[in-house]
């Protein structure tokens, strides 16, 4: 709409009405012209303000998505891309990001859908989003305006919950994203160090849509649609839903078996039984991590109370050909023009490709795999080649591909060779322990991607900056001289995390020979290719099986191989990861033994100092690491004795 037309529609002279009457035309008139000009440049972005809807001629939506992160329409931020998805489906949908919530104002704003809100805490869980390792607050938040803090709430899935249930009495709440997706049982929660129940009894909400939404979410549509009533929607994979009383579940429980196979729900040990005792945490977090395939998984209940939660199976992954529909949807690929400052998340993607989805891993600490699946899920080069034509044009674009990845690059186009055997596979990893013998690790599909990239005109440089898998890309030396030749602007991070294998092997990481490998063979290709390039290790320290010895070692490994990180991680117990049920219980949930876990933040940060062994700054607090773990003979060895003598 041009903005001069619009300041002069009915529609916005209707919204604001007191303008007509101000004693102020003049400035009521020039706010007009900004609201007209941003309504001029909005028109392709999903409905955020009555004059969208207006602008459209709608009166009412069909459903309303809430989400915690700024609104972002591109691909890489989840409640827009489930809001496209829907829209495509026919479906006339609306988005309010970041409201406010200390009145229901800002929620209700578009009216009252016709069929449900969706409600997201965005792309991170929010407590996450606030808080560091450290539980200190966050001085940022890369998914709001400007990088700006605070503006969602705390448990931003179970707050805008409680605000739409005030705002539409009676309307259908649908939880997604990742928040509500992993926190769908009961479950650790490292900010309050309680456990505490499935998300859906504190949102007091309807359903609950469990990893990559697509599939459920358009189900869900369809039969609202159609007449169906939200109690009726209880068997959707990928979707959870509370049963409020004994009535309504103890027949399912009693129906329940513990042994696979026999088409019987599984019943998981209660919220209170996890509560009480860290043996049934481990049991419950082992029974979950094993009904995860979309392929075999049984359904699962859980008593909390007289209440239980019930899960279908997840969904089903997208095929290549609706994931290339998926990315195809008319994107803006840009943040809503209401905003004044960038929002710092658009930079890391504005410029880069989604290409493959899911892993199958299954790092210990990493909650993909319950969020996206173990299935890898790749898109098509055409799919990939048409976008990059779309951002080749786009504004601002400068000629480098800054990523070409998802959760690992070098897992596109990878899958099981033997079908039949995936479908009843109860592996948690295709790659640890070893390497399974029936997975396709042909880096060809993934190289011809790449080769594909570099010959559009208008692409200078394809970066590969999401992470690789150390012992795939040691199997394909064609893939790392590639790499190293064309896809490394200097440094490549890599994850190797550790060097002690008993740490290692509780991360269900590759050992640490296998990074030295591929660092040889790395170093070879640069050389060939005639740069002088380095690898970037990112280390991680307190996780589960991690203790200060280790640590030490660790230290003591990388003042050996000349390596100084400037960034150390530390670990992060994040809900439904194996690696959060074992900092919480202090038991490996696949095997029953006992773990050692640092839980003292002080011991955390002395860790952490340690290996940044090199940086004065942390000589003081690597003493006391080294004092805390007896290893007091290493003073002057790995840090100096005492402060530098001033001159
Ligand atoms: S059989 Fe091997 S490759 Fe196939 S799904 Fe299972 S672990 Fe992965």
């Amino acid at each position: 709409m041009d903005a001069n037309r619009a300041i002069r529609s009915p529609v916005i002279r209707n919204a604001f009405p007191h303008s007509q009457h101000s004693s102020f035309p003049f400035l009521f008139d020039r706010a007009l012209v900004i609201l007209a000009e941003i309504m001029a440049s909005t028109s392709s972005f999903l409905p955020s303000w009555p004059a969208d809807l207006a602008a459209k001629g709608w009166d009412q939506l069909d459903i309303l998505i809430i989400s915690g992160d700024a609104y972002v329409d591109h691909p890489a931020f989840g409640p827009a891309l489930v809001a496209r998805w829907l829209e495509h489906h026919g479906y006339r949908v609306g988005m309010i990001a970041q409201p406010r919530w200390d009145s229901i104002e800002d929620i209700s704003r578009l009216g009252r859908p016709r069929l449900f809100v969706g409600v997201s805490a965005g792309n991170l869980d929010s407590m996450l989003n606030k808080l560091t390792a450290q539980k200190k607050v966050r001085s940022t938040d890369d998914y709001s305006p400007g990088g700006q803090p605070g503006l969602r709430p705390n448990r931003a899935t179970v707050v805008y919950s409680n605000l739409c249930r005030q705002a539409f009495p009676g309307l259908p709440i649908i939880l997604g994203g990742i928040e509500a997706s992993l926190r769908r049982l009961a479950h650790y929660d490292y900010w309050s160090d309680s456990v505490r129940r499935s998300v859906l009894f504190d949102a007091k909400a309807h359903l609950l849509v469990f990893g990559m939404a697509e599939r459920a979410i358009v189900q869900i549509a369809h039969r609202l649609n159609r007449g169906e009533t939200v109690d009726q929607l209880t068997e959707i994979p990928g979707t959870a839903h509370p049963l409020g009383s004994p009535r309504q579940w103890k027949h399912l429980a009693e129906a329940s078996s513990q042994r696979p196979g026999d088409g019987k729900p599984l019943l998981l040990p209660s919220f209170e039984e996890v509560r009480a005792d860290k043996k049934a945490f481990a049991r419950m977090a082992r029974l979950a991590h094993a009904e995860s395939s979309p392929y075999h998984a049984r359904c699962l209940l859980q008593p909390h109370g007289d209440e239980a939660v019930w899960l279908n199976p997840p969904a089903l992954p997208l095929k290549t050909e609706e994931l290339d529909r998926l990315y195809r949807l008319p994107f803006c690929r840009a943040q809503h023009p209401s905003y004044e400052k960038p929002v710092p998340a658009l930079a890391t993607v504005r410029h880069s490709l989604a290409v493959v989805r899911g892993c199958f891993g299954g790092c210990a600490f990493c909650s993909i795999a319950e969020h996206e699946g173990r299935i890898v899920q790749s898109r098509s080069p055409d799919s990939i080649l048409e976008e990059v034509r779309l951002l080749v044009k786009g504004k601002g674009f400068d000629g480098t591909l800054t990523d070409v990845g998802g959760p690992t690059a070098n897992m596109y186009g990878l899958r099981c060779k033997n079908e039949a055997l995936q479908r009843v596979c109860r592996r948690s990893s295709c790659l640890h322990p070893r390497v399974c013998r029936h997975l396709g690790t042909d880096a060809g599909p993934y190289l011809h991607v790449l080769r594909a990239l570099r010959k559009v005109p208008g692409v200078r440089h394809v970066l590969v900056q999401s992470g690789i898998r150390l012992d795939l890309a040691e199997r394909s030396p064609a893939f790392v001289q590639e790499l190293a030749q064309f896809h490394t602007g200097g440094q490549l991070s890599v994850a190797p995390e550790h060097c002690q294998s008993h740490v290692l092997q509780a991360m269900r990481k590759p050992s640490i020979e296998c990074y030295e490998r591929f660092a040889r063979i790395f170093d070879n290709a640069s050389q060939r290719a005639g740069k002088k390039q380095y690898l970037i290790p990112y280390w991680v320290v307190g996780h589960p099986g991690d203790t200060l010895a280790d640590v030490v070692e660790l230290a003591l490994y990388l003042q050996r191989h000349g390596l100084r990180p400037r960034q150390v991680q530390e670990f992060i117990p994040t809900p439904m990861s194996v690696a959060t049920a074992m900092y919480y219980t202090g038991i490996d949930p696949s095997t029953g033994k006992p773990v050692a876990v640092e839980r003292d933040l002080r011991r955390k940060r002395a860790m952490k100092s340690l290996l940044l062994y090199w940086d004065s700054k942390h000589w003081p607090m690597a003493r006391e690491a080294l004092v805390l773990a007896g290893r007091s003979e290493l003073i002057g060895v790995l840090v100096p004795k005492g402060p530098r003598k001033r001159r």
